[in-house]
């Protein structure tokens, strides 16, 4: 099959959605694969690396789209690349249909088969298209976290791990989950304090089982939110339900209460946010106080590190692009329900039932 890797041309997205390893293995399993020439420039990966795993380079957006039977990206199509839009491309990329009518709109009406990574599904509710961008994300949240709070950022002026004599930095993470798990085990390698509360026991269990003794697993209710929060100098909020708006977990009368200087990482910002006065930012400008605490919601916080992101995402999708290439997608999905999950819009219908109630088209 011929598949082709256009750059992203979204605002400040600077991944892509093939590595050179990636390209190496689907020529392997005999697929053409078609590079837009700087796709990877993002990434630090130039067109050299891709050709010489294989790839071919092309030289525009216009070319590319063209040659692929399968084209993979990262961000949804913005409306400029529309026009790509054809009755025998299958799409395969972040999607988020149900927020985006217009694009919904547009894959119906030219008869694009269009697969979304975020809903591909394992049986048991796993999403694992999701899972790599919130590993990042958890894994960054202490990081950005920790320099906020040095004095130059506006923070309490603490070093993370203090040093001999001193108190390490206290975090507290709100929801034990895949980015949560990544916040936990990084703010512990930092040398911080760490608590970690769940409404799930069974993985405040596991958590335990992994971390005896250097982190405090409790079950999470307003009372004990609100003891570990007033004690804390970060706090990240890591909470998801699946298909609902995050809960406020932290109000603003908890926040008046915090430490000056403390600081508030909302990652779950992109539901709505856990805390009562988060609102998304960008990584242009991702701070803003409220009472006397900073808090950072960067919405996208994987696009600060589109190196690793890059590497993350392929490795996650790429078992499921080299079925769709090698068997056909309808055959790959009637051997997958995992992938069959991934289809939103064929041959003019959308066949996702989330995102066709969201646009009032309910089968
Ligand atoms: P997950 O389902 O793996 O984990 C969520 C956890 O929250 C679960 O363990 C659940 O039991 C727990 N939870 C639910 N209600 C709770 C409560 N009241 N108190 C404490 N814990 C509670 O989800 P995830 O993959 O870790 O994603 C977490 C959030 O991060 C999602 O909103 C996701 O969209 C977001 N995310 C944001 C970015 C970003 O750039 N900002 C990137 C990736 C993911």
């Amino acid at each position: 099959m011929r598949i082709a890797i256009p750059t992203e041309i979204k605002n400040n997205e600077f991944r892509v959605a093939i590595t050179p390893s990636g390209v190496h293995d689907l020529v392997a399993h005999g697929h053409e694969v078609l590079v837009q020439s700087g796709a990877g420039a993002g990434s630090s990966i130039a067109d050299e690396s891709f050709a010489s795993a294989g790839a071919t380079i092309l030289p525009d957006a216009e070319s590319t789209w063209a040659a692929g039977e399968l084209v993979l990206k990262v961000k949804e199509p913005i409306p400029e690349e529309y026009r790509h839009f054809r009755d025998d491309l299958v799409l395969f990329t972040y999607l988020h249909l149900a927020a985006d009518e217009r694009l919904t709109r547009a894959l119906q009406q030219a008869g694009v088969t269009a697969i979304a990574y975020e809903t591909v599904q394992l049986q048991g509710g796993a999403l694992p298209l999701l899972a790599p961008m919130s590993e990042v994300a958890g894994r960054l949240a202490p990081i950005v976290g920790a320099n906020v709070l040095l004095k130059p950022s506006g923070g309490r002026g603490l070093l993370v791990p203090g040093v001999p004599g001193t108190h390490p930095a206290k975090i507290t993470v709100l929801g034990g989950g895949v980015a949560g798990t990544a916040a936990l085990q990084v703010s512990l390698g930092l040398g911080a304090e760490v608590t970690v509360l769940d409404t799930n026991l069974a993985r405040l269990r596991e958590l335990d089982a992994l971390h005896f003794g250097r982190v405090k697993t409790i079950a999470s209710n307003s009372f004990e939110i609100e003891k570990a929060v007033v004690e804390s100098d970060l706090v990240i909020g890591s909470v998801l339900i699946p298909g609902a708006r995050a809960p406020k977990l932290v109000t603003n009368a908890l926040v008046k209460r915090m430490k000056e200087g403390s600081v508030l990482v909302d990652i779950a910002v992109d539901q709505g946010g856990c805390f009562e006065d988060s609102h998304p930012t960008t990584h242009a400008d991702p701070v803003f106080t409220v009472h006397r605490s900073l808090f950072y919601c960067v919405a996208n916080m994987p696009g600060a590190v589109p190196n690793t992101s890059t590497y993350a995402l392929t490795n996650a999708t790429l078992p499921f692009v080299r079925s769709v290439a090698g068997q056909g997608w309808k055959d790959a999905m009637r051997g997958d329900p995992a992938l069959a999950r991934g289809l939103n819009v064929f041959a003019g219908d959308v066949v996702n039932e989330p995102v066709a109630a969201a646009h009032g088209l309910a089968h």
